[in-house]
């Protein structure tokens, strides 16, 4: 499996909750694995097709959840794909306009002129946008393994390249557009900013493997680096999330988040996901609710646990990391 599936595998697994991301999902994946067939008369049906069935199951479970739609679904081969199977879920005529002008994609006053917009909500709340992202590599992204580059992209044909890049730099992801084909292509090239993205997506697993992958490719020397200057200057300047974030990817490099009780398991994966919130919004996320100091209790919980675990882990390895610093830096004076 490439990395790219195992990628989309793993972000079908994350099912939006909430009503505003499952509309964000559906207007991206409308975006990108829609069409609107015409029908006489001004009326339209949208009929998506995928190739990936689980996929498709997606876009039906939007539909029917958010929307009340129950879409028909039928299968078909096609020669272009070298006979693989294509699965073709289409809207009825009656749900169609309502189901546009629910995404924002159409308005009706200008008679059925269709134009590509995404949800107002995508751009201001972060869990929508986060819903939206992943929806649109769902639907038309795709990442090179860390292997070899780093580098993920979406298709994102005219203005909807803007829009979203405008959104991952909302949530501090530096991405570029470039003209492939015809197309527009948002891609992403700077490992962090990939990593950022794959969290944005709540992609974790994938994450976890790409920083193993980036710790053997890019030295350990660096690791140390990173490790010695950045640590202390982040930790002046960085919030109190952003430290309890780092503190569970460090945690989850070394084992596994599994290894929690899954209290905090659940905790740590959405403190990853969402480093910016508060310890009261944390605790609306939660499966099962709790309140400020329930969370608050919690957090310091899963802190004990990371922190003691740090000490033990750092006994040899921090020498080997001051070694290494030193070293690296007297080679780079004798450079001089
Ligand atoms: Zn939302």
């Amino acid at each position: 499996m490439s990395f790219s599936s195992q990628v989309k595998a793993e972000l079908l697994r994350v099912r939006p909750e909430k009503s505003c991301c499952m509309l964000s999902e559906l207007s991206a994946l409308t975006q990108t694995c829609a069409s609107l067939r015409l029908s006489g008369g001004g009326r339209v049906k949208v009929v998506y097709e995928t190739e990936n069935p689980a996929l498709a199951k997606r876009i039906f479970l939007l539909l029917k959840r958010r929307m009340e739609i129950t879409p028909q679904l039928e299968f078909n081969r096609h020669q272009r794909l070298g006979g693989r199977r294509l699965s073709i879920l289409t809207v009825p005529e009656n749900d169609s306009m309502p189901l546009l002008v629910a995404l924002r994609m159409i308005q009706q006053s200008e008679g059925g002129v269709v134009y590509k917009g995404v949800p107002r909500t995508a751009l201001s709340r972060r869990c929508c946008r986060a819903a939206f992202v992943r929806a649109s590599f769902l639907g038309a992204g795709s990442v090179t393994s860390p292997d070899q580059e780093y580098h993920l992209e979406f298709t994102a044909p005219g203005a909807r390249a803007e829009a979203l890049q405008k959104m991952l730099e909302k949530s501090g992801i530096h991405a570029s557009v470039t003209v492939r084909r015809g197309d527009e292509i948002v891609y992403i090239r700077r490992g962090d900013d990939v990593v950022s993205c794959l969290a944005l997506m709540g992609a974790h697993s994938a994450l976890m493997e790409m920083e193993n992958i980036r710790i053997r490719r890019d030295g350990r020397n660096q690791a140390n680096r990173a490790r010695n200057c950045d640590e202390a200057n982040l930790k002046k300047q960085l919030s109190a999330g952003d430290r309890q974030a780092r503190a569970i990817v460090a945690y989850s490099l070394r084992h596994s988040l599994g290894a929690l009780p899954g209290e905090l398991q659940e905790l740590g994966r959405l403190r990853m996901l969402h480093p910016e919130a508060s310890l009261e919004e944390l605790g609306q996320m939660l499966q099962k609710p709790v309140g400020k100091s329930g969370v608050n209790h919690r957090m310091r919980r899963l802190m004990a646990i990371l922190t003691e675990d740090e000490t033990h882990d750092g006994d040899v390895n921090d020498d080997q990391a001051s070694i290494g610093f030193i070293g690296d830096h007297a080679a780079q004076q004798d450079a001089d």
